[in-house]
This record gives C-alpha cells, sequence and structure tokens, in this order.
C-alpha cells in the first residue's frame, strides 16, 4: 500500500524507452492501477522491496517528450513534479532513458534535474551496446550531468540490483540543476528571482508556459506580471530547448562513443516493407485476419466452458438448495451474471495479449503510421484501428485497447463510434433473422442472397462508425493538440513477462469495473422476468392446465407453457407490452418488445428470449425458434410478424441499438463519466429507432 513512510520513487521517460519494463522488473506484480482524479490518464502504481529493509512506492508516470506540456498525460507529470504537497511527490525521480535514443532522451532528463529533485538516469536498454557499437564513460557522464547513472537492461534483468542500491541512497544525489534558468534570458530570470526569491526560477518558469495547476494563487499573481506574449515565450522556450541540446551535445561528445562500423541495421530494411504504399497494407490485414481468426478459435473453447460449467452450476445451485426466492436469485440471477461476466475473458485475454506483442515487437507504431493519414480524415487516430477492429470481436475489450491514444478527443471518438462495428453478439440475432426474412436464393449463380445482407450489416456498422466519428469530430469541442509524432522504434522480440502482466491488469480492469455493473443488471432484469404482479402471473400453472383441458400437454411441453405464460405476465412482458405503442410502427409487436428490452443485459440474449415467449424451451433448438417465429401472426392486421419489412426493420435496429450494458459500464469506466455512455445510449438507440421505423414505414 501507498504509506508515508516509504520513500516515493517516479518514474519518468520519453514513450517506448522501456519505462513500463523497468516498472514491472521493480514491481512485480505489485501494482495498483487507478485513475488520477477527474481524468482518464492511467494512475500506475508499484511496491518495491529495497536493500536494508527500505521500501518504496513506485509511480510509473505517463510517457512525455519533455516538460512542455502537450497532453493531459504531460500535465499530469508537471503537476505532480510541481507540488510538494502531493502526497506521491516524489523524493527521488527516476529518468529512464533509451542507450539508443540518449541524446533526445535526456532532454527531459535535465528538466527534471532543474526542478532540484534528487534524479537518478537510468539508460535502459544495455543489452543493444555491443550489437550497436555503443561505449558509453559513465563516470565522465555522472560528473558532468551531475547525477548518478544505472546502466541496465529490464529485458536481460541486469543491473536492477544496483538501480535498487541507488535509490536506498537517494539523498546523496546532487540536485544541481543542469541548466542555468537565467542564461535563457537573464533580465527576464532575474527580475523573476526578484519577485518571488523563494521559488524555484525553474519551477516559476514552468508555471508560466505551462497549463498546469500550481498554487492557484500564486500562479495567477505570477503570470499577471510576468506574461509576455505568446510569441516572446514560443521564443524563450525553443531558446532553452536549444541551451538544453548544447549542452547534451557537450556532455555526450566525450562521454558517448559509437562505432557505426559494428552497428547493423535490419530496421530500416523492415521498415521499408511494413510501411510501404502497398504491402504494408496487404501485410497489415493479414496480421489482422490471423488475428481474430485466432481469437474466435481459441476462445471458443474456454468460452464454451465457461458457459457450460455456470449453466451446469445454475443447475446445481436449483437442485441442491432449498427453494426459495433466494435460490432462485443465486441460480437464475448472481450464477448466470456471474458466468455473463467471465465469458468475455478469453476474448479479452487473447486480443491484448495479441495487442501486447504487436506493440511491444514495435511493429505498431508501423501500423498507427500506416493508417494515420487515413483516419485523421475522421476525427480518429491511426491508433483508433485496434479498438474498431477489435470491436468486431467485442466493444468491451475495444473500448479498453483506445488507452494508448494519447490525444482525448481522438480517444473519446474512438470510444464512442466503436460500440456501432458488429461484434459477435449481434450476430445469432443477424443469424436467425436472415434466415426469417431473406431468401436463401443466389444472385449471378454464386452470391448467396443471406451471406450478402450479413456482410453488408458488418459494413454498415463499420460505415457508421466512420460515419459518426466524422460528426463527433465536427461537433465535439474539446481542446487537444494533435500533435502527431510517431515514435518508431526499434524491432524487438517482445518480452513475455511485459505481455503477461498487461493482460493480466486488462483483465483485472474489465473484471472490477465493468463486471459489477453487468452483474447488478442481470439481477435487475433477473428480478423484472420472474415476478409478476396479479392472478396471470401467479396461477401460471392453473392457467395453463386450464386452457389445456381439451388436449393435456406432455411435461416438457407443459413447463415450456408455464414458463411463457409466466415471462408474458412479468414485469418484463408488461414493460414489453407497455412499449408496443411505441414499437409498433416497426412492425414490431410486445413479444419483440420483451426480447428488446432483455437483450439490453447483451444483444444475444434477444434469441434465448424469444425461445422462451413462444415456449420453445432451450434456445439452442433454433430450427424450432424459427418454425415459430415464421409461423408468428398479428392478430390485428393477419400477417405475418417476421416479414421482410419487420425484419430488415429489426436488423438495421440491431445494427445501431445501444443494446449493451456492459459496453455502457465499460465507456463509464473509460471516460469516467456517466454524460458519455448516456450520450451513446440516447443517440445509437434513438438513430437506430428513427432507421428502423423509416425501413418499417417504407418496405411494408
Ligand atoms: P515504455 O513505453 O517506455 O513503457 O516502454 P516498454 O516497457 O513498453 O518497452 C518498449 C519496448 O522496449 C518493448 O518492446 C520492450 O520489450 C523493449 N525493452 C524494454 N526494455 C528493454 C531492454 O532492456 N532491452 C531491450 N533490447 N529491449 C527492451
Amino acid at each position: 500500500m501507498v504509506s508515508k513512510q516509504n520513500i516515493n520513487v517516479a518514474l519518468i521517460g520519453n514513450p517506448n524507452v522501456g519505462k513500463t519494463s523497468v516498472f514491472n522488473q521493480l514491481t512485480g506484480l505489485n501494482q495498483q492501477v487507478g485513475n488520477y482524479p477527474g481524468i482518464t490518464v492511467e494512475k500506475k502504481i508499484g511496491f518495491c522491496k529495497l536493500p536494508n529493509n527500505i521500501k518504496a512506492n513506485i509511480l510509473d508516470l505517463p510517457g512525455t517528450y519533455s516538460l512542455n506540456a502537450s497532453s493531459i498525460d504531460e500535465n499530469v507529470v508537471i503537476e505532480l513534479l510541481l507540488n510538494k504537497n502531493d502526497k506521491l511527490y516524489p523524493d527521488v525521480a527516476l529518468v529512464v532513458t533509451d542507450v539508443e535514443n540518449l541524446k533526445r532522451n535526456l532532454l527531459l532528463f535535465t528538466q527534471i534535474k532543474d526542478l532540484e529533485i534528487p534524479t537518478i538516469l537510468v539508460i535502459n536498454m544495455a543489452d543493444r551496446m555491443k550489437f550497436k557499437g555503443i561505449s558509453l564513460d559513465i563516470p565522465y557522464l555522472e560528473e558532468h550531468l551531475k547525477t548518478k547513472i544505472a546502466l541496465i537492461s529490464s529485458r536481460k534483468g541486469y543491473g536492477i540490483d544496483e538501480l535498487k542500491n541507488l535509490i536506498v541512497s537517494y539523498r546523496t544525489i546532487s540536485t544541481e540543476p543542469c541548466l542555468n534558468a537565467s542564461s535563457i534570458d537573464p533580465d527576464y530570470f532575474n527580475n523573476l528571482r526578484k519577485a518571488f526569491p523563494n521559488q524555484l526560477l525553474y519551477k516559476l518558469w514552468l508555471v508560466i508556459t505551462q497549463d498546469v495547476n500550481f498554487l492557484n494563487l500564486e500562479r495567477n499573481e505570477i503570470r499577471s506580471s510576468f506574461t509576455k506574449s505568446h510569441s516572446d515565450l514560443k521564443r524563450l522556450q525553443q531558446k532553452e530547448t536549444i541551451k538544453r541540446y548544447q549542452f547534451i551535445n557537450d556532455v555526450l561528445k566525450v562521454g558517448l562513443k559509437i562505432d557505426s562500423s559494428v552497428a547493423r541495421d535490419y530496421r530500416s530494411r523492415l521498415d521499408r516493407v511494413l510501411t510501404h504504399k502497398i504491402w504494408g497494407y496487404v501485410i497489415f490485414f493479414l496480421i489482422l485476419f490471423v488475428i481474430f481468426q485466432s481469437i474466435f478459435e481459441w476462445s471458443k473453447i474456454p468460452m464454451d466452458f465457461i458457459d457450460a460449467s455456470f449453466a451446469s452450476l445454475s443447475t446445481l445451485a436449483a437442485e441442491e438448495l432449498p427453494a426459495g426466492v433466494l435460490t432462485n436469485l443465486i441460480s437464475q440471477g448472481i450464477i448466470p451474471g456471474i458466468g455473463g461476466i467471465l465469458i468475455f475473458i478469453p476474448q479479452i485475454a487473447f486480443l491484448f495479449m495479441f495487442i501486447s506483442i504487436l506493440e511491444e515487437s514495435g511493429y505498431m507504431s508501423r501500423v498507427v503510421f500506416l493508417m494515420d493519414k487515413i483516419m485523421r480524415k475522421f476525427g480518429l487516430s491511426g491508433k483508433s484501428v485496434v479498438p474498431l477492429i477489435s470491436g468486431t470481436a467485442c466493444a468491451i475489450p475495444a473500448i479498453m485497447a483506445t488507452r494508448n491514444i494519447e490525444n482525448w478527443k481522438e480517444r473519446l471518438i474512438t470510444i464512442l463510434v466503436t460500440p456501432f462495428t458488429t461484434c459477435s453478439a449481434r450476430l445469432p440475432v443477424y443469424a436467425i433473422i436472415i434466415a426469417l426474412v431473406i431468401p436463401d436464393n443466389r444472385v449471378f449463380g454464386f452470391l448467396n442472397m443471406q451471406g450478402m445482407t450479413l456482410m453488408l450489416l458488418y459494413l454498415l456498422g463499420f460505415g457508421m462508425a466512420i460515419f459518426s466519428a466524422y460528426i463527433l469530430n465536427k461537433i465535439l469541442k474539446i481542446k487537444g493538440k494533435t500533435y502527431f509524432v510517431v515514435e518508431m522504434p526499434n524491432y524487438k522480440l517482445p518480452l513475455f513477462k511485459n505481455v503477461g502482466i498487461n493482460v493480466i491488469e486488462k483483465t483485472k480492469a474489465f473484471i472490477y469495473g465493468a463486471g459489477k455493473i453487468i452483474l447488478a443488471i442481470s439481477i435487475v432484469l433477473w428480478f423484472l422476468a420472474s415476478y409478476g404482479p396479479g392472478e396471470k402471473f401467479n396461477n401460471a400453472e392453473k392457467i395453463v392446465i386450464e386452457n389445456t383441458k381439451q388436449n393435456p400437454l406432455q411435461e416438457d411441453e407443459f413447463e415450456n407453457a408455464v414458463a411463457s405464460q409466466k415471462l408474458e405476465n412479468s414485469y418484463i412482458g408488461i414493460m414489453g407490452k407497455a412499449i408496443e405503442p411505441a414499437i409498433s410502427p416497426l412492425g414490431y409487436d410486445w413479444k419483440i418488445g420483451i426480447a428488446i428490452i432483455s437483450s439490453f443485459a447483451a444483444r444475444e440474449v434477444f434469441v434465448g428470449t424469444l425461445a422462451t415467449i413462444y415456449s420453445v424451451g432451450g434456445s439452442d433448438n433454433e430450427v424450432t425458434i424459427k418454425n415459430k417465429m415464421a409461423a408468428e401472426i398479428n392478430p390485428v392486421t393477419g400477417e405475418k410478424i417476421f416479414n421482410f419489412a419487420s425484419g430488415i426493420s429489426l436488423l438495421l435496429f440491431y445494427a445501431f441499438a445501444m443494446q449493451c450494458a456492459s459496453t455502457l459500464a465499460v465507456t463509464k469506466k473509460e471516460t469516467n463519466s456517466w454524460k458519455w455512455p448516456a450520450g451513446q445510449l440516447i443517440f445509437m438507440s434513438g438513430f437506430a429507432y428513427v432507421v428502423a421505423l423509416l425501413a418499417y414505414q417504407i418496405l411494408k
């Protein structure tokens, strides 16, 4: 746990320097992931035992290029470093760098150092040095950068113990700055120093130039008397950067040697293929194809297993526990509810396994680079590709996969539009309705109409996602620079440990975040479907016996008829009837109404609910349900309920409506607000209603 007695260690560094790997090396699985209050930036804290029985809270800060903030992530870093009263204010900062990109990485180091926090320079990826012909003069670098250096390889695990020893002795590290701030503009800075003699000059400078919260009162005061025009400030900032690079260049001239005859470079050759105008896309789509095939294939077995286990657990509970409300709640509400959460785990785990492997290997940056130009036209980022495509399996892991989109607006748009892509839960609904209303004919002898319809529905979902992104991009007024730095890291073999930890973390986040809400909604739906007011519900058995006096039913037929009678008169049945006036212009009756309400838990429930209503029993009995559905007649018009018009209307409704409590729960978790899931629900379902209405009215 975070404790005052522990020393606070902040991990800071550019993206892709191996910060997460160092974090994982130091903390193992002792990690807590949360959010910074009010924003969606992930906050990762871990715990580490150091020598001499000292313990440390390790705070993994978001990757940042410099202290000139251009994203909320970077703001988080600056705010923490400016605020001495923060419970997590670091006693010591570890600036993690990549030995191959030392020059660029040191910019941030010099800035952190100038905040006069004891700073250790962690030079990571030491295992690459030999291969790249790099040698370092560590004592020289330590002397001139006025710091202690840990040369480590988080991949191979060496240097970690030395790093821990350095952390323990953080008090001995010099806090002397690298750059004398007043050298940027002597007049300006000397005045600043006179006005605030007790404050660190570089901190004041950050407060003036950055949009961050820092001792609010003072900040306004500082700003009002020391603001310069925007262009003047920019000029000074540039001057600062130039001075820092001069300093870094001078130090590295002696401290870093690269023997380029040693360096062998496969990288550019590989890049030429992987980011090629044509081959790049072909390879990417092939990889995607393989990934999705495997997600579906590999998830099937554990998913079926989870499904079957919970079904038998539920039966077991019903049989073994004393009959009563509590047993019903457990066997029909809680157990299926938990099963409904766990069933997603295989897909989530496999998806994140593949995503981490692609990220770890360095390939993902190439994909982002390839797709960015196209996606940006629609207000999305190159990084939106993965969530949008993962949405075809399930929107839940897909929305969770938006986390690495730095720009908040692009990330939010991606979250909001992802549920339009056709997820696997829509498939059973599509399958049964298409089979009912689309003729099984072939056009031109080979194009199967039913298959074509299914494909059109997929395209429709994808098109709608892109289209709404375009609209949202126009209407959402969210500040956020769309700067595009493609970091092209080296290709690497993925670290198994990083992949594993990432998968565990994402799965946990889903279970604890969205899981609770899914469970709650399943219980509510269970209640609504298992209880009802009045005679018709309570005396369902009697009524069925009465109605079938002439030709009594077989035992299971009887049970199905009772279940159907109960469902019709349960609360959810009453709700289905109550919404009938609203849905009959779409061509639906109250039975479909019940199915629509209950498929709010998950879309695939649609088929099962209809099976109960038509008293088929056992949702896997698809042929029978289909026959019953095909025979349904509207008592008013005398027409078939499932005809071409109402079928198309239903397909469109399911394509667009936000009918997934779990997705709403994940959106809430990822955006930290109910506003966005509420918007999703209203907009998507409203749109679905209008489209379905138009379709039915035109086609009928
Ligand atoms: P972050 O973005 O800074 O958190 O970086 P990650 O920890 O995700 O690492 C980025 C990439 O560098 C991954 O592919 C890691 O496997 C790789 N990596 C991390 N540490 C080392 C190391 O010490 N040596 C080598 N060769 N690769 C490393």
